[in-house]
């Protein structure tokens, strides 16, 4: 007799914690959902004690577990599509851990935990970088050093929360009612960490991170953009080390530094500025023009979007920061409907009637992108 549910198992294995979810890929439900935190710092002492924790959570539902899919953050040139992590893959995806020192050992450690205490389910890596890397052309992600850093090294562009953005672009081709293969966006996804993609007949053309999630938009603690003579010349003026460097780019910088709000939370900061500070109003218009900014530039790029997406949590969430975007695009013909856009977390049209191209607000699923690529890769 045929099963009546297909059990999928969602981990996402982090440095210091494991989040995880489970679905019925049969109706996409959700059967469950949990977190592991403390990961080596007074919780389970590793990935597989973590996962041994998850198996107790989960009870009865831990049994007759089908797949598993893993959030992996980097995919390098190798992966430009989920790939079932066979020994071989493995392998390859071993090979990439400079690109994520920190998140790659937790992501496919979270693999290999799954290997020993679920035996013989297959386990599926779904990249944050595949679907910027599948189809964008080596004229956005190159950058202009001599080739041979590339060839050495993998130094360019690969683009992160490629599976947000994909989540966004399959669910706004259905909204829009058109085929994937014709759908041209602007996706947005804009929470802590933040970033654009121009999506041209449904695949990825540009992106705004780059080597790493630290290229692009003004974000909570990252800087985003900045000339690369800045960073030398603070290097050599405070004799910084790269690590430490790294830290201030990544940690001490963004809209943190600029609104003076701990984590550059959106919601303190559009509560400082609304009390006249100057900080936080500088930092919320930083982010606010940097994204117009961008979602001029990839509007061009694609061709004329049919649609500009936005998620994450101030996405879906922050009617004043969508406010401010939208503010700047009059010249695309893009208008807001204030009262519309007062809406928050739900699929939803913020765009006037006569805007010349709708702003959709589509709350973004990682974890049931993982589920969905998870059963198709096992599929084939
Ligand atoms: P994420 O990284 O996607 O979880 O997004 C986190 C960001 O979303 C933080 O800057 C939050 O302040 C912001 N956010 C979450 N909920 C709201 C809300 N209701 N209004 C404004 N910003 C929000």
């Amino acid at each position: 007799m045929k099963k009546a549910i297909r059990k999928v198992l969602v981990v996402n294995s982090g440095s210091s914690s494991l989040k995880y979810q489970l679905f019925d890929m049969k109706t996409e439900a959700r059967l469950a959902k949990g977190l592991v935190e403390r990961i080596g710092a007074g919780g389970p002492a590793n990935h597989a004690e973590a996962l041994a924790k998850v198996v107790a959570d989960l009870g009865e539902l831990a049994n007759g577990i089908d797949e598993i899919g893993h959030r992996v953050l980097h995919g390098g040139e190798v992966f430009k599509d989920s790939a079932q992590m066979t020994k071989a893959n493995m392998a390859k995806a071993k090979k990439l851990v400079k690109f994520g020192p920190l998140h790659m050992p937790a992501n496919l450690g979270g693999i290999e935990a799954c290997e020993k205490i679920f035996k013989g389910v297959p386990n599926v890596g779904v990249f944050d970088t595949a679907f910027h890397i599948a189809t964008m052309p080596d004229c956005a992600g190159m950058y202009a050093i001599d080739p041979k850093y590339c060839k050495k090294y993998g130094i360019r562009k690969y683009g992160f929360h490629g599976t947000s953005h994909k989540f966004i672009t399959q669910a706004a081709a259905k909204f829009l009612k058109k085929p994937l293969a014709k759908v041209n966006l602007v996706t947005c996804h804009l929470g802590n960490g933040s970033s654009l993609a121009a999506i041209k007949n449904g695949g990825v053309v540009d992106t705004t991170m780059g080597l790493t999630p630290l290229a692009g938009l003004v974000m909570g603690t990252r800087c985003g953009d900045i000339d690369a003579a800045a960073v030398l010349s603070i290097m050599e003026s405070e004799k910084k080390s790269p690590a430490e460097m790294d830290r201030i780019l990544n940690k001490e910088s963004g809209l943190q530094a600029v609104g003076g709000v701990k984590g550059g939370d959106c919601r303190d900061l559009c509560a400082k500025a609304a009390k006249g500070d100057r900080g936080a109003e500088l930092a919320l218009e930083m982010l606010a023009y940097r994204t117009a900014l961008y979602i001029g530039a990839y509007n061009t790029i694609v061709g004329g979007a049919d649609a500009i997406i936005m998620t994450g949590g101030i996405g879906e969430n922050s009617s004043e920061v969508r406010a401010r975007i939208v503010k700047r695009l009059g010249a695309l013909g893009i208008k807001l409907d204030p009262k519309a856009n007062k809406v928050r977390g739900e699929i939803a049209v913020v765009s006037a009637k006569g805007s010349k191209i709708p702003v959709v607000i589509i709350p973004t699923n990682e974890e049931l992108m993982i589920a969905r690529d998870t059963v198709r890769v096992l599929a084939k």
